[in-house]
């Protein structure tokens, strides 16, 4: 089984040993168009039978390895608009799909980059809000793009990937515990990789998934140079003053209910800067609506979540 859907949202494991696929199970597929646990506004130009007659016709004219940019092509102009856009695939959008999960103790507990968002994924490209606050602070805040650098992506989202694999100066490897097409297999809490080898790490919405997160954490420091730095995104509550973690919750059902998806382990709070410090690293926090201008103004352009924050980890040392 892949560790990620076709949407490129991460699935990694509990325990180090067997990958759980809540967002597969809920819904995705490989166009781009998510299903949502809330009823999604229909909007198509023509449905039904109709719609069934003219896709199986186009399906028939169209080769399979042209359908994904046909496919583009025709939401481009589609969803055209100048409300939204998507700074992977150019695209001027008058609205995104919605996607995330309503479970109630997501809404209760503030959690960002957890609960349901009703302009969330580019239907163009596929790109989701959390992927696209990544990629403009790594445009525009780090130097990341101006030289030479080893960089480690775990559980690497797709478009992201895309970009970073091709760029000249970075030294790119990805992994994952399941998935098939990435560079290196494996358990974040035991990275097969040497000390100090990477300049940069990303592993984003992976901790929350992980019941020794510490340990991940660990390992992460260790394989990063002394002086390099890591982006370590989760979803996190607002509400809550310290993270709420129970590990007598053990079933898919009671995780639901308990941290809002049925394969995390537990939700981050306030306090998760300092659980990174805890762990050894230097912790700086950015919050992009401070710098609104490069990442969307006040009419949040690139339809990012508005209290979403980067947090960014460091080795300390020199470089
Ligand atoms: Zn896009």
């Amino acid at each position: 089984m892949r560790g990620r859907n076709g949407l490129g949202e991460s699935h990694w494991n509990l325990t180090g040993q067997t990958g759980c696929h809540i967002i597969s199970q809920r819904g995705g597929n490989q166009a781009g168009e998510p299903r949502v646990t809330k009823p999604e506004r229909k909007s198509r130009i023509v449905s039904g039978p109709i719609r069934d007659v003219v896709k199986a016709a186009l399906k028939r004219v169209i080769a399979p390895r042209f359908r994904p940019v046909a496919r583009a092509a025709y939401r481009k102009i589609r969803y055209f608009g100048f409300s939204y856009k998507c700074p992977f695939c150019g695209s001027g959008l008058r609205r995104l799909f919605p996607f995330g999960s309503a479970m109630p103790v997501l809404t209760q507990q503030r959690v960002v980059g957890g609960g349901w968002r009703p302009n969330s994924v580019c239907p163009v490209c596929g790109s989701f809000d959390r992927e696209r606050l990544l990629y403009l602070y790594l445009l525009h805040e780090s130097d990341l793009f101006t030289k030479p650098v080893r960089l480690l992506h775990v559980a690497p989202e797709e478009r992201l990937k895309r970009i970073l694999s091709r760029s000249s100066n970075i030294h790119y490897v990805s992994a994952d515990l399941l998935a098939l097409d990435v560079m290196v297999r494996m358990d974040i809490t035991r990275i097969p990789l040497p000390d100090a080898s990477f300049d940069v790490i990303l592993c984003n919405h992976v901790l929350e998934h992980i019941v020794d997160d510490q340990r991940a954490l660990g390992e992460l420091l260790r394989v990063l140079k002394p002086g390099g730095w890591s982006i370590l995104q989760v979803p996190i509550s607002l509400a809550l003053q310290a993270t709420y973690e129970d590990f007598l919750v053990t079933t898919p059902h009671g995780r639901e209910e308990a941290f809002g998806q049925n394969d995390h382990v537990r939700i981050y709070a306030r306090d998760y800067d300092a659980r990174l410090s805890g762990a050894g690293f230097q912790v700086e926090v950015f919050r992009w609506a401070a710098k609104a201008e490069k990442f969307g103004g006040g009419r949040n352009l690139f339809s990012l979540i508005v209290e979403e924050r980067i947090y960014v980890a460091r080795k300390p040392g020199a470089i």
